[in-house]
């Protein structure tokens, strides 16, 4: 496996290669079976801030990368105006496998998938995680037990939630899917006002 630039001077270089060996070889979920490549995750490995979509589409599914069709578009453009590169964010997602036809995750494949997110997360101890979405929202507030205020995205978008973690203050920063945007053009403004959010947050 060719090494990417940012895993050339990572300290947790042999733990990140690890992971990557075990997602390519996972058959824990029959979602292994139907994809082209799995959708790891790209970005800096020191970065502040983590994107958690749900699962890849066909674009990312066809590529191995995530966030590479139209709602990477809009993702892209949303980083942009903020100032933010891709390349010293972290984006992933829940499920690492497409679901067939983009369905809805199941609660099988979100337990056998996410103890990689959680492995990623531990490696990049980011101050700032912003889920995507209901699905990806749902996961990680739970995971920090938030699960009280888990509600549907539309109530919750750009509320930051503070959680303390072991060594530090972890931020959670739950969005809108940027796919919503690509067909309901007032969820994009509503993207743009969170994203403001978030670079503020990030001071
Ligand atoms: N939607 C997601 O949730 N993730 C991707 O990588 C692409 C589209």
């Amino acid at each position: 496996m060719p090494l990417l630039e940012n895993e050339k001077d990572d300290k947790n270089r042999a733990e990140w290669l690890k992971l990557k060996d075990e997602i390519v070889h996972c058959q824990k979920c029959s979602l292994h079976q139907s994809r082209t490549y799995p959708v790891i995750g790209e970005g800096s490995h020191q970065a502040k801030v983590m994107f958690v979509g749900e699962a890849p589409g066909f674009n990312e599914d066809q590529t191995g990368h995530p966030f590479c069709g139209a709602a990477g578009q809009v993702l892209n453009d949303l980083l942009e105006k903020i100032n933010l590169l891709r390349t010293e964010v972290y984006i992933c997602n829940v499920l690492k496998c497409r679901p067939p036809q983009n369905r809805d995750p199941q609660k099988e494949e979100i337990e056998a998938c996410s103890p990689y997110l959680d492995r990623q997360i531990s490696l990049i101890q980011p101050k700032i995680i912003c889920p995507l979405g209901n699905y990806s929202s749902a996961y990680i507030l739970e995971k920090y037990g938030l699960k009280s205020v888990v509600q549907g995205i539309s109530k919750i978008h750009g509320q930051v939630f503070e959680v303390k973690t072991l060594f530090s203050t972890l931020k959670i920063i739950p969005l809108y899917h940027p796919a919503v945007a690509t067909y309901n053009p007032k969820t994009k403004t509503i993207l743009e006002n969170d994203f403001k959010v978030l670079q503020k947050t990030l001071g």
